[in-house]
């Protein structure tokens, strides 16, 4: 059974977090430390640690994170410059939290990579 993190938490209201929406299968707010003007992530409920645990049940969910970031980032205003999505993957990829997020991010131009 993987270990929860702080994302479940707050999936659960019980630690504060600026929640821009929440469904049955999804939750999103503002990162806490924003690398642009908009930096929301966007979450599944339920735990699944990195993208090398995602499950052919987690699929309805995983699809809902894209709806989501479409609405948020219209909702935004940074629909029409553009914006950015990015999931990060183990040490390699520079995941942090072990709850798979998708980062959106946007506000100003991004340059070729996040750094
Ligand atoms: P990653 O490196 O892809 O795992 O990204 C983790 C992100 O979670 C970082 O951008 C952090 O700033 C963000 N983060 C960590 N703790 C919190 C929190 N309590 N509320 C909001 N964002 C958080």
């Amino acid at each position: 059974m993987a270990e929860e993190t702080i994302f479940s938490k707050i999936v659960r209201g019980e630690i504060p977090a600026d929640i821009l929406y929440q469904d049955e299968l999804v939750t999103a707010f503002r990162d806490i430390h924003p690398r642009a003007p908009s930096h929301i992530l966007i979450i599944p409920n339920h735990l699944i640690p990195t993208v090398n645990d995602v499950e052919p049940e987690d699929e309805q969910a995983l699809g809902r994170l894209f709806t989501v970031a479409r609405k948020l980032a219209a909702a935004e205003g940074i629909a029409e410059d553009g914006y950015r999505l990015i999931m990060n993957c183990n040490r390699h990829g520079g995941q942090e939290v072990y709850h798979i997020h998708l980062h959106l991010v946007g506000g100003q131009p991004l340059g070729p990579m996040l750094s």
